[in-house]
């Protein structure tokens, strides 16, 4: 039977897989209770030219598969193993004299003559071997006829002298001496074991000329009869597959167990293995060579239609930055460089720099769209570039900023600018409104810079005070320069409101009934860094800066608390609170604001102080708003009467009921004829024309009599009661006072 190489791997695997299900299946507590017990050392036999299988090396010790495995029994079974390696006639001697206990051999039935075998351990083929230059036979049959050399008791000497008595035996001692008679040419063929034969055969020029016949189990073989022996053999080999010791043994030899000669095929193959991983780290060198090479290529087309677009982008930037899409003006940015430049070119230069706004703007965007307000930006756009101007720049939002040719007048250049331009068939005035900063502004340290700067900072505040003013131009004066305290107190207010005010209240007293009826409540602001600041310099600060409803709405609110309280004592009694001219505009909301509180019917008895001027500042509106707040039964005041120029009879148009009359006329009236006049004829007016009055300012006892004979309502002064705190007040509420006059 013919089986290729992985047939018989396959065969040894099945049988060694069977030997292990088998010595599975026997728990290892059985295996302990069978367990043949054996004090004697044992004596193998073997050839001494049989490797893999068994040999002895150079320095005469036994070495191979088999030895490997007899060792394991021994020392498995608790005794030694001696090994004695011999030509193989002397070694099949051995065992039978008794000199020796086992011999691994080939199982055949000639042989169980004579041995008893234990369970096969592995299994062996046979193989034909001829001269490499001779005659090459493949198989049996074709050795008829031939010298056939062959091991002195060997199983194919067995075999071939029974089946093929026409090949001529030639029979030595060993498997080594068979192949070197093939070799020497002493033999045609030898038929051998095929992998000790095949090791012998490599040294010579002897070749394996066939396909491996006869599978033979491979077992330990023992004198016939010797039971305890062979029982004992067949229990290590189970214990060994069992306990795994067969297969570590089995491993250990395998590569010499598949040895064979290594063939052309091998050395490529061997040379495969080295160069394959270089020629593979080659490739991949290459690969990433490659890949690297074009990711490189790829990154740079990146980077530069990157740095294109980037380029590109930059110039858009600078473009923008330096001109302002809504004009085509240079921007800003390009304004300030440009003046920075000429500074320093020129240090002589003494330049008239324009902040200039159009405040039609915003009413061209309400009548005429988004589109009026761009023609308007455009057209006064040329215009200013027809000038021909050194710098003219457009800063956004109808600012526009101009250097203007050097010595025009502020006259000139106005006349120059201002013209009217056709907005949808209408001539619209662009109303412009100018801050000039005329000279040099540096100091000899100062950077172009920040004279730039500064030029620029005296044209916008030039610019607040014209737009404060209703003016059309203003040129930039240092006494225009706002107060720095100022500026604190704005940010203050802004930041903490009324966190640091309070409200004093100056008793009034009613003349008719000698009794304090009345209060006006004054604000306080100590501020915690700047201390008390008075109501004169912050109240006229915060108008301009548009934020005194914040504090009106405040004090109206503190004041009605206060006014409920007093009402407990006098329910008539009044508390009069101060409004600014800008309380009255229709942005600050102030009726909707009173009415709210009035659903609280918490404002019973307030009265608001509104100064002359304020009165007659936007005549109409605010004669509305007096008249809606008398419906809603808030009366009003005319404070500091006098100081303007409006007469009682004007005044007396408006829904108001009381007139305070300034205490500029007060103070001096017993001295000032004049004065006396004004106070007895007002007193004598208002009442014809249904007004209390009030006399503010008295300080002292002989001016309040004098009032009191007059026929004024109300007195207020220091004589009566300086502004005093709100529980001192209340105190006073309903006081009678006038035995003290
Ligand atoms: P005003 O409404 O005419 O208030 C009277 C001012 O005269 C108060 O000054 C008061 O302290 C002062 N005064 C009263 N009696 C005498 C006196 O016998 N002799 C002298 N020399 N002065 C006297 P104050 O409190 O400094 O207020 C100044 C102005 O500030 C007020 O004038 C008023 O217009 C405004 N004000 C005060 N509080 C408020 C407020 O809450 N809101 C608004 N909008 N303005 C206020
Ligand atoms: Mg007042
Ligand atoms: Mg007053």
């Amino acid at each position: 039977m013919l089986l290729s190489r992985d047939g018989q791997r396959f065969l040894l695997g099945l049988v060694a897989g069977l030997l292990l299900v088998l010595a599975g299946s026997l728990p290892m507590s059985a295996l302990g209770y069978l367990h043949p017990d054996r004090s004697d050392d044992l004596v193998f036999a073997g050839s001494s030219t049989y490797p893999p299988f068994q040999w002895l090396d150079d320095q005469g010790q036994a070495r191979g598969f088999v030895i490997d495995l007899q060792d394991s029994m021994a020392q498995l079974g608790g005794v030694k193993a001696e090994h004695r390696l011999t030509a193989w006639e002397q070694a099949l001697q051995a065992v039978e004299s008794g000199e020796a206990d086992a011999i691994a051999l080939f199982a055949s039935e000639p042989r169980r003559q004579q041995y008893d075998f234990t369970d096969p351990f592995y299994y062996q083929f046979h193989s034909i071997f001829s001269h490499a230059e001779g005659e090459h036979f493949s198989n049996l049959d074709a050795l008829r006829g031939q010298t056939v050399a062959v091991t002195t008791g060997s199983y194919a000497q067995g075999q071939l002298s029974g089946e093929y008595p026409d090949i001529r035996l030639h029979s030595v001692t060993s498997e080594r001496a068979c192949i070197l008679a093939v070799h020497a040419g002493e033999a045609d063929a030898c038929v051998e074991a095929t992998l000790s034969a095949k090791r012998h055969a490599a040294d010579f020029d002897v070749r394996n000329t066939s396909a491996p016949f006869w599978p033979r189990p491979y077992v330990f073989a023992v004198r016939k009869g010797n039971d305890d022996l062979l029982e004992w053999l067949n229990f290590q080999l189970a214990a060994m597959q069992a306990d795994g010791t067969y297969f570590a043994v089995y491993q250990k030899w395998l590569p010499e167990l598949e040895w064979r000669k290594p063939t052309i095929a091998d050395h490529l193959n061997t040379l495969a293995w080295i160069i394959t991983p270089i020629l593979l780290s080659a490739l991949l060198g290459f690969i990433v060579a490659w890949a690297l090479k074009r990711q490189v290529a790829w990154r740079t087309r990146q980077l530069t239609a990157e740095l294109q677009s980037r380029r590109r982008l930059e110039k858009q930037l600078r473009d923008q930055a330096e001109y302002d899409a809504a004009t085509g003006l240079p921007s800003r940015q390009a304004f300030i460089n440009g003046l920075e430049h000429r500074l320093s070119e020129a240090p002589g230069w003494s330049p008239t720099l324009i902040h200039l706004r159009l405040q039609s703007l915003e009413s061209v965007t309400s009548t005429f769209g988004r589109t009026g307000h761009e023609k308007l930006l455009k057209d006064f756009s040329h215009h200013l570039e027809r000038l021909d101007f050194p710098l003219v720049s457009h800063f956004g939002s109808g600012t526009f900023a101009i250097i203007a040719p050097e010595g025009l007048s502020p006259e000139d250049a106005y006349a120059r600018l201002a013209v009217s331009f056709d907005i949808e068939g209408l001539n619209v005035d662009p109303g412009i409104v100018m801050g000039i900063s005329i000279g040099r502004a540096d100091d000899d340290n100062d950077s172009a810079a920040a004279h730039a700067e500064e030029l620029l900072r005296r044209a916008l505040t030039a610019f607040s005070s014209a737009y404060a003013k209703d003016s059309t131009w203003c040129v930039y004066t240092p006494e225009l320069q706002p107060n720095p305290r100022n500026l604190i107190l704005l940010h203050d207010f802004r930041q903490h409101g009324t966190r640091d005010m309070h409200l004093v209240y100056q008793p009034k007293l009613d003349l008719a009934s000698g009794r304090i009826r009345e209060a006006e409540a004054l604000i306080r602001w100590q501020h915690p860094r700047l201390g008390f600041i008075s109501p004169g310099h912050f109240i006229p600060l915060l108008e301009k800066a548009g934020m005194i409803t914040r504090l009106t709405r405040w004090v109206i609110e503190e004041a009605i608390e206060e006014l409920a309280r007093c009402r407990t004592r006098d329910p008539d009694f009044v508390i009069c609170i101060n409004i600014a001219a800008q309380d009255l505009s229709d942005d600050a909301g102030l009726v909707d604001f009173l009415r709210d509180k009035r659903t609280l019917s918490r404002l019973q008895g307030l009265r608001l102080e509104i100064t002359e001027t304020g009165v007659i500042q936007d005549h109409d509106h605010t004669q509305r708003v007096i008249a809606a707040l008398r419906e809603d039964g808030i009366y009003c005041a005319v404070d500091d009467f006098g100081t303007g120029y409006a007469s009682l009879s004007y005044l007396s148009r408006f829904a108001i009921e009381e007139v305070k009359l300034d205490r500029s006329f007060i103070r001096n009236m017993r001295e000032n004829r004049r004065d006396y006049a004004i106070v007895a004829s007002t007193i004598e007016l208002a009442h014809t024309l249904g007004l209390t009055v009030t006399a503010e300012g008295i300080e002292d006892q002989a001016t309040l009599k004098a009032l009191a004979e007059l026929g004024c309502d109300t007195a207020q002064g220091y004589v009566i009661s300086h502004p005093i705190a709100a529980e001192e007040m209340y105190q006073m509420v309903g006081r009678h006072y006038l035995e003290r006059i």
